[in-house]
C-alpha cells in the first residue's frame, strides 16, 4: 500500500522526551529557564480578552511577529549573550552592530525552524547538484535531503571537529551547488567567525542558496546577518527554541533578501497557509519585546558553560570549545555510550550519538547552575 518514496524515508530521531519528569533534562539543548512572565501574561490576556480569535484563522503572514523579530534583531545585533541590556533597553555590542536595519520584508516566520528548513530545501535545492554539508552537523539536513530525494556531497571535518571551510567552498564551486551548515555547528558547538563565512561565500562564488543555521548563535557566535547585503544568495535560519525559551511554541524564522522571503512564502502558501497559530504569534511578539530577559538567560548559560568546561578539563575530559548552549566532550577510556548510561542511571539525561566518528562523545546541554552542580557530582565518578 505504501509508496516507494515512503519506504525509503529515514526519520530524524530527537533527544528523548521522557514522560517521567524526575530526570534532569540536558539532552535536547532546550533552555533551562522558564518562559518569562510578560509572555505568559500576553498569552493569558489574549485568550481571555479575545476568545473569538481562537475561532478564526490567524494572520497567515504573521505580520506583527515579523515586525517584532526585525526590531529585536536590530536592538540586539542578533547575539543575545553579548547585547548590553539595561532595564528594558538593549543595544548590540560593537562586534554585533548591524551595518543596515533589518526590515520585516527580510523576515519569514514558520512553525519551528525545522519547518522553515524544509521549505528552504524545497525552494532552493534539487536533484541537479549535490548539496554541500559537513559530515557531522544537524542531522535533520540529511533527513530532508532524503525526503526530497536530493543528493549530498558530505565534507569530513578536521580531527578537532572544525569545519573544513576550504574544501566546503571548493566543492560548492565545483558542483555549482548550494550549501548548508549550522553556525555554531551541532553537535560540536564550534563556531566560524563572520569573516570565515564571508571568505567561504567569496570562494564558492555561486548564486546557489547558502544556508547558515544560527539556532545557537545567541550563545556567543557571530551572526552572519551583517553579510546579507553583500551576498544575495545567503539565507539565515534562526529559532525561538534555544535562546528564547520557546521550544514548546514552535517558532522559527528566516532572515534573507525580500526576494528569498517571497519565494519561501509561495512554498508556504502551497503547503499550509497558516503555519503559526494565533497564540504562538502573540507569544512570539511578547518574547521579542522582552529581549532583555533572554539576554540575561544567555549570559548565565555562557558563564555556566565556561565553568563546566573548565571542570571537565580538570577531570581529564577532552572538551570541544563551544560557542553554543551545550558542550561536546569525551574521555579516554570511557565509551560515550557508557558515559551516557551511567549519567542516566543517576537521573540526568544527556545525548549520545551512535554515529561512527563521534561515538566516543556525549553532548551535554548547559542547564541552570544547580543542574550543572548535580551533573558535576555524577561526572566525578566517571
Ligand atoms: C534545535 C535546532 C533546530 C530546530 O529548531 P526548531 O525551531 O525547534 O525546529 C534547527 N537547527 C539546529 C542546528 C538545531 O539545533
Amino acid at each position: 500500500m505504501i509508496s516507494t518514496r515512503m519506504e525509503n524515508l529515514r526519520p530524524y530521531v530527537p533527544g528523548e522526551q521522557p514522560s517521567d519528569k524526575s530526570y534532569i533534562k540536558l539532552n535536547a539543548n532546550e533552555n533551562p529557564y522558564s518562559q518569562c512572565d510578560s509572555v505568559v501574561s500576553a498569552v493569558c490576556n489574549f485568550v481571555r480578552a479575545h476568545p473569538q480569535k481562537l475561532s478564526l484563522y490567524p494572520d497567515p503572514d504573521s505580520t506583527l511577529l515579523k515586525n517584532a523579530v526585525a526590531a529585536m534583531l536590530n536592538r540586539t545585533g542578533g547575539v543575545l549573550s553579548r547585547a548590553q541590556c539595561c532595564g528594558a533597553q538593549c543595544t548590540p555590542s560593537s562586534q554585533d552592530a548591524l551595518p543596515f536595519a533589518v526590515t520585516p520584508e527580510m523576515i519569514y516566520c514558520g512553525n519551528g525552524s525545522d519547518e522553515v528548513l524544509s521549505f528552504l530545501f524545497y525552494a532552493f535545492f534539487d536533484s541537479s547538484a549535490r548539496l554541500v554539508l559537513p559530515e557531522f552537523t544537524y542531522s535533520f539536513y540529511p533527513v530532508y535531503a532524503g525526503f526530497y530525494n536530493m543528493p549530498l556531497d558530505v565534507v569530513p571535518l578536521y580531527d578537532d571537529l572544525r569545519l573544513d571551510v576550504q574544501e566546503m567552498s571548493a566543492r560548492a564551486k565545483r558542483n555549482n551547488s548550494g550549501m548548508i551548515f549550522a553556525n555554531p555547528n551541532a553537535p560540536t558547538g564550534r563556531a566560524l567567525s563572520r569573516d570565515e563565512v564571508r571568505a567561504m561565500l567569496q570562494r564558492a562564488n555561486s548564486d546557489k542558496a547558502f544556508i547558515v543555521d544560527e539556532a545557537y548563535v545567541d550563545f556567543g557566535g557571530e551572526s552572519c546577518i551583517a553579510l546579507l547585503k553583500e551576498f544575495p544568495n545567503l539565507i539565515i535560519v534562526r529559532t525561538f527554541s534555544k535562546s528564547m525559551c520557546g521550544a514548546g511554541l514552535r517558532l522559527g524564522y528566516i532572515v534573507a533578501s525580500p526576494e528569498i522571503i517571497k519565494t519561501v512564502t509561495t512554498v508556504k502558501n502551497s503547503f499550509n497557509h497558516f503555519p503559526i497559530d494565533a497564540v504562538a504569534q502573540v507569544a512570539g511578539v511578547a518574547a521579542c519585546e522582552n529581549d532583555a530577559y533572554y539576554c540575561s538567560c544567555a549570559k548565565k548559560i555562557c558563564a555556566a558553560r565556561e565553568k563546566f568546561s573548565a571542570f571537565l578539563r580538570t577531570r581529564g575530559w577532552d572538551v570541544v570549545p563551544s560557542s553554543a548552549n551545550f558542550v561536546f566532550a569525551r574521555k579516554k577510556g570511557v565509551a560515550g555510550k557508557t558515559a551516557y548510561e551511567t549519567i542516566k542511571s543517576r537521573g540526568i539525561l544527556v545525548r549520545h550519538f551512535a554515529t561512527k566518528g563521534i561515538e566516543d562523545y556525549i553532548r551535554i546541554t548547559i542547564g541552570t547552575s544547580e543542574q550543572m552542580a548535580a551533573l558535576c557530582n555524577v561526572m566525578e565518578t566517571l
